[in-house]
């Protein structure tokens, strides 16, 4: 039995040592020079004498940070991947809440994190060179490792204003992309398109199930999702067989009729969608283009290791039809809950209710942060152990198949990204001359509104933003008000807000 996540990587250098591993703009490993410079990177952080700590990584996107993750996992430690397009604010509060001893980075990079308050140590990555002794100094660290060991810590948007640090163990990714591996059966000859940027949960199946079956990972460049015609040409050119992306990333191609310029047929196998509803009519597109392909609408939050449930597509759905999320992945239990006074019990069916998770996917908590935890990581009524509470509602279709509704709070999902709107107002609130803000989601038009109350101008506010929220966070549009119209709780009067946008 898989205890490391380790022992893929190990087992496919040692299968395919010169089939392609990673492939981005610059730079090119084979399965081989992979696991060399993991293991270089292992023994360094070995040397400084480092164990069971968090180790950011602070790299711009590309082979270095799968290679860094494997590099840490090697040591004994786990990683946190640190956006470089986040401003300095946010990265502070990151490291404020994982107080890590070490960052792999690269010189050119490394005065951000001077920057941002960090005091630790550095490991760079133009540094890192392979020594005989490296396998042996890392199996004597790592034969003691078990599964309960973290893996990661992911950050979400956290409604306070300070993200929370989602923690993962071994075992809960082992079970994930296990279970991945027996469903869509990945081997050597397959290649991945990677969308998802490495610190969001969807990137976790494509860095493992390659690494678990010695496919390749093709790192796309990010500027390609604007440019529908050359994206769908990367991926014919690199033969591509699997992607996996968010629903956001999808659309584009399939809104544009890019499929009438480049044909996929001959390469492209499996086409996965996380992270957002997927709209049927866009599902449609795709499927008229390219009908021989494998589509699956996999559903989950981060808390429980990315995806907890999934959908085959086997018909076709009516436009207005919701595309189901399914059934749950093997080791997991779902449940459907009603809470009145504080008791917990299951909807009857057909009924819609909060979707919880429980099982080896769950995980171990934020980082740091039992109060947050213990609100959301709840005694499992129905079961052993904890269940998580994913603010989710959901819904059995009449053929027993889970279906997501909406979300019961002010969490959204904004161009794949999530974000809790609380920590836009947060930021907004903290800018000198607000008295108070709103911000609220125009879904139909894909836009974040911030109202705020104050006397100074909608551009200060934007770029003393623009020092506090990462990019995709960023209100569309801010609308100043003399005052905030408050209901009759005096809390702010969100649904009259919410008119002004409709
Ligand atoms: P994240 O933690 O960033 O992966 O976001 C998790 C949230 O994204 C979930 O709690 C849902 O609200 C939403 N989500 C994930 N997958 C799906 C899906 N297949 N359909 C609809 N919403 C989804």
């Amino acid at each position: 039995m898989t205890k490391n996540i380790t022992e893929w990587l190990d087992k496919t250098a040692a299968r395919f040592p010169e089939g392609l591993a990673l492939h981005d703009e610059q730079e090119e490993l084979t399965y081989q020079e992979y696991r060399i410079k993991a293991l270089g990177i292992a023994r360094s952080i070995i040397e400084k004498n480092i164990r069971h700590e968090p180790v950011i990584v602070y790299l711009e996107k590309g082979v270095n940070i799968p290679v860094s993750f494997f590099g840490i996992a090697y040591s004994g430690n786990f990683y946190s991947p640190v956006d470089t397009a986040l401003p300095k604010a946010r990265v502070s509060v990151m490291l404020s809440v994982l107080q890590p001893k070490l960052a792999i980075t690269r010189r050119s990079l490394s005065w951000v994190l001077d920057d941002a308050g960090y005091r630790g140590e550095r490991l760079f990555i133009e540094d890192i060179c392979p020594a005989e002794d490296d396998e042996a100094v890392v199996a004597s660290v790592l034969s003691g490792a078990g599964g309960e060991d973290l893996l990661y810590v992911l950050f979400t948007s956290g409604s306070t204003g300070i993200p929370k640090g989602v923690s993962i163990t071994h075992r809960s990714v082992i079970n994930y992309i296990e279970w991945a591996d027996s469903v869509f059966s990945f081997t050597e000859r397959d290649s991945f398109g990677n969308q998802a940027p490495f610190y969001f949960d969807n990137s976790i199946l494509d860095i493992y199930c390659a690494a678990k079956s010695g496919a390749t990972l093709y790192i796309i460049p990010k500027h390609l999702f604007a440019q529908p015609v050359p994206l769908l040409s990367y991926l014919k050119e690199h033969r591509i067989t699997t992607i996996f992306w968010v629903p956001s990333a999808l659309i584009v191609p399939a809104k544009l009729h890019a499929f009438r310029n480049v044909d996929l047929t001959s390469c492209l196998k499996r086409v996965l969608f996380c992270g957002e509803v997927m709209p049927a009519r866009q599902l449609s597109l795709w499927r008229a283009y390219l009908p021989d392909v494998c589509y699956a609408n996999l559903y989950g939050p981060t808390e429980i290791t990315d995806a907890c449930a999934y959908y085959i597509i086997d018909r076709e759905f009516a436009d207005y039809e919701p595309v189901p999320i399914g059934k749950p992945i093997r080791g997991v239990e779902m449940y459907l809950i009603t809470e009145e006074d504080g008791k917990i019990r299951r909807v009857s069916k057909g009924a819609s209710g909060e979707i919880c998770v429980a099982g080896v996917c769950l995980s171990p908590g934020y980082y740091q942060n039992p109060e947050k935890t213990r609100e959301v990581f709840v005694p499992n009524p129905f079961g052993s152990g904890l269940m998580y509470k994913t603010g989710d509602i959901g819904r059995y279709n009449a053929r027993g198949e889970l279906e997501y509704l909406s979300r019961k709070d002010f969490q959204i999902k904004h161009l794949g990204h999530r974000i809790e709107l609380g920590e836009i107002e947060t930021a907004a609130d903290s800018v000198a001359g607000v008295s108070r803000s709103c911000a609220l989601y125009d879904a139909v038009r894909h836009k974040i509104v911030l109202f705020a109350e104050t006397g100074i101008s909608s551009s200060f506010i934007e770029e003393s933003l623009a020092h506090l929220l990462p990019a995709y966070m960023m209100p569309s549009k801010i609308i100043i008000m003399d005052e905030i119209p408050i209901n009759c709780n005096g809390k702010i009067d969100r649904t009259l807000l919410q008119e002004y946008i409709t």
